[in-house]
């Protein structure tokens, strides 16, 4: 193995990983060596070696075979000697504990998740704002708000949108000092502080940083001291004009336990909350998401209709909807199967359960009838025109898609029907919507109508 074949893995990588990701995480390795079918890379830090071999490993070995190179393993080395803390060079194996920031690996931050960047953030309705105030703060051009203060429920974004401004300011501002952490995270320096009498070594350490953010505020209310601290610490930066990015899980005035003085100070900037997630937004995810799974399993096919039932019936958060997806392809891929209705159903009883949304069949059927201008008898009665059986077998459809009732069950509602009646009134449905733009509409629109 050569330079040469380096060179190839690289130039695939960079197309199947995306120049983002590329420039990030396989730009900075270099090519060591191949001894006895271990590959040798070198890496900026341990951080960057662990990523890049959980994601990435598998793909490296199965470039480089394709080019006839024998290699089984791969290891790296941290080739900026004193950057990576104490750690061991050779165990990478591990998850990544070293606090890395991408301008500086010393800073005592949190390590940045990498898929939490601009570009994977979907923006819609509820967290435009928040998006908009937080790509300003990236810019880094002069301190637009301080402290700009994001809040809203679990799971709504507000961690990602941090680390996005992390990375962002890292891309523009190589020299920045940028800290991320948790407010826990604080608190733990804190008090670590305290009990090695380094106080002015913390003091130093967080009052020299360009951007502080501290992630889950609501976390030091109640702790007198650490937030005394975070006070000090806070008013310090600000008055250098150094920017402060906050988040917490309900408003500053919300927060009990909380000093007034420090909630008045964190109103001073910008003040915005995330809304939860409509269904645009929750599809918009959902089709995002699977464009970032698409490198791990490639070939899997979605039948029409499943990213919108999972958008409409998984509205707590997305990392609910993040994880359903992540376990459907997962099974899809085991088995070999194409997501479908009954996929879904299947292998997320437990999820769907926990969301159902308690539209009746009864509803669906009134709604159907009212759309399509039949009467609910008909929809129930034995005739089987088109012009009523359609309506008949959408209904169905929306039935299997809005509710948790079984294929008999809906039968039953359906003028006492069989349930294979039912099951090829959802296949027929499914086929259609892949070709028939109005039943996409029809659909859609029964849908909303009948989750409002
Ligand atoms: P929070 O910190 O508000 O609890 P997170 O930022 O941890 O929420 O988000 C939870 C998960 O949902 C993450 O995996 C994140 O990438 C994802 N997520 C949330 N909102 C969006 C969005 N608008 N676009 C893409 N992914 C999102
Ligand atoms: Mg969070």
């Amino acid at each position: 193995m050569t330079e040469e074949n380096w060179g190839r893995v690289c130039g695939e990588l960079q197309r199947s990983v995306g120049r983002e990701t590329f420039a990030r995480w396989i730009a900075p390795l270099e090519y060591i060596g191949l001894d006895a079918g271990v590959l040798t890379l070198g890496a900026p830090n341990s951080f960057v070696g662990d990523w890049v071999a959980r994601n990435f490993g598998d793909e490296i070995l199965a470039i480089l075979s394709r080019d006839r190179v024998r290699a089984d393993r791969l290891t790296f080395r941290v080739t900026k000697p004193g950057a990576d803390g104490a750690r061991p060079a050779t165990n990478m194996a591990g998850t990544p504990t070293v606090a890395v920031t991408p301008a500086d690996p010393d800073l005592p931050g949190a390590p940045l998740d990498p898929r939490f960047t601009f570009e994977s953030f979907v923006v819609g309705k509820p967290n435009e704002l928040a998006h908009a105030a937080a790509r300003r703060v990236a810019e880094g051009t002069g301190v637009a708000f301080n402290p700009l203060f994001l809040y809203g429920g679990v799971g709504l974004g507000k961690t990602h949108l941090m680390h996005a401004i992390a990375w962002e300011l890292s891309a523009r501002k190589p020299g920045a000092r940028v800290i991320y952490l948790s407010a826990e995270q604080f608190m733990y320096r804190f008090v670590q502080a305290l009990r090695f009498r380094d106080m002015i070594g913390f003091k130093e350490l967080f009052r020299s940083v360009d951007v502080l953010m501290v992630d889950d505020v609501q976390f030091i209310a109640g702790k007198d001291s650490t937030q005394d601290e975070f006070f000090h610490t806070f008013n310090a930066l600000i008055d250098q004009g150094r920017q402060i990015v906050i988040s917490a899980d309900r408003a500053p005035g919300e927060i009990d336990g909380l000093e007034d003085r420090i909630k008045s100070r964190l109103q001073w900037g910008l003040v915005v909350d995330l809304h939860p997630t409509d269904y645009e937004l929750r599809l918009g995810i959902l089709q995002q998401k699977i464009e970032a799974q698409r490198v791990h399993y490639p070939g899997i096919a979605i039948a029409p209709g499943v990213l919108e039932f999972l958008a409409h019936r998984i509205s707590s958060n997305v990392r609910v909807l993040e994880g359903a997806l992540t376990r459907l392809f997962a099974f899809a891929s085991l088995v070999g199967r194409e997501v479908t209705m009954d996929l879904v159903q299947d292998c997320l009883a437990d999820i769907l359960r926990a969301s159902d949304r308690k539209v009746t069949v009864d509803e669906i059927i009134r709604k159907v009838a009212d759309h399509y201008n039949v009467r609910v008898s008909d929809i129930l009665s034995q005739r089987r025109n088109r012009a009523i059986a359609r309506p008949r077998q959408v209904g169905m459809y929306l039935a299997k898609m809005l509710t948790s009732k079984s294929l008999p069950e809906i039968g039953r509602h359906f003028g006492g029907r069989d349930h294979t009646t039912v099951l090829y009134a959802v296949r027929k449905i499914e086929a259609l919507r892949a070709v028939d733009s109005q039943i996409n509409e029809d659909i859609e629109l029964l849908r909303r109508a009948l989750e409002a």
